[in-house]
């Protein structure tokens, strides 16, 4: 199953990424020790297009793989598949990114399947080998093949955090949403906005993820203030799109949602 998977080939332009402090230089760092990387980060702060921007960086392709409940250890590695001359073997993302000398990138990793440990432990110390158990395989990862794992620690529940035996086999590093600063850097970088449009939105941000007092599940993401400057910058009413934008997908409370516009209404004034 190869649902949600994205292959991003070599890019000639660097993604645009608005760094938070020193974690590209120390991605770089990461990289060339042959170290895997552990991003962790609420939704929408930008740990995939950091990812991103890394691996044009460090000029290597990039698999990114959206874990979910169903993914097994086989969608990482591959399967045999039957086609029109009988079976066949089919690399999963994962040993092709080792066989390609890419980076590969497990958004959301705790959601995955437990059996995919066993691949990625082997790959994640000093063997740094992924074992094709079904083809009798046994590859070993070039110097340039990177794993790069992220997860979102405020919403995974007690019993899938990722276990400390798996945790100690990467470098970690902590993400948040950025400053108001490089928040209204980002919204401009993104969408085009204008400074003040920028300013407004991302102080928005700030009156909403400081609403402590509902039962908001997630706050407002980057991803979310960029969506709002993108529908305002095209014509759509500026509370209509922080509604829909800001409000509408963080709760279906509709408490909860009344107090989400009464911010809105207060910060647009
Ligand atoms: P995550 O992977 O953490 O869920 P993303 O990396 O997909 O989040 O970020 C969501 C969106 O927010 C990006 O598509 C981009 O528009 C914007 N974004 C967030 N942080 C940054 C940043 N530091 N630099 C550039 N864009 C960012």
């Amino acid at each position: 199953m190869e649902r949600n998977n994205t292959v991003t080939r070599l890019q000639r332009e660097l993604p645009f990424y608005r760094p938070h402090c020193n974690e590209t230089v120390l991605f770089e760092h990461a990289y060339h020790n042959r170290l895997p990387v552990l991003i962790k980060g609420p939704t929408g702060c930008g740990k995939s297009r950091f990812v991103q921007h890394m691996a044009a960086r460090l000029g290597r392709p990039l698999y990114t793989v959206a874990c979910h409940d169903d993914l097994t250890a086989a969608d990482l590695v591959g399967r045999h598949l039957i086609g029109e001359r009988g079976t066949y073997w089919s690399d999963g993302p994962l040993t092709r990114a080792v066989r390609e000398g890419a980076i590969c990138y497990l958004d959301e990793v705790v959601e995955a399947r437990k059996d995919t440990t066993v691949v990625l432990h082997p790959l994640t110390d000093d063997r740094r080998i992924l074992p094709l158990e079904r083809t009798g395989e046994e590859l070993q990862a070039p110097p340039e093949f990177m794993l790069v794992v992220s997860y979102n620690p405020g919403y995974q529940n007690l019993l899938k955090g990722m276990k400390p035996s798996t945790r100690q086999r990467f470098v970690a590093l902590s993400f948040d949403f950025p400053d108001a600063a490089r928040e209204i850097e980002v919204v401009i970088g993104e969408s085009g906005a204008e400074r003040a449009l920028a300013e407004t939105l991302v102080n928005l941000a700030g009156a909403l993820r400081a609403l402590k007092d509902h039962d908001l599940e997630e706050a407002a993401s980057t991803r979310l203030v960029v969506y709002a400057a993108n529908l305002i910058r095209s014509g759509l009413d500026r509370r209509e799109a922080c509604i829909a934008a800001l409000a509408e997908p963080l709760t279906d409370d509709r408490e909860t949602l009344a107090a989400l516009t009464e911010v809105i209404d207060a910060v647009l004034g």
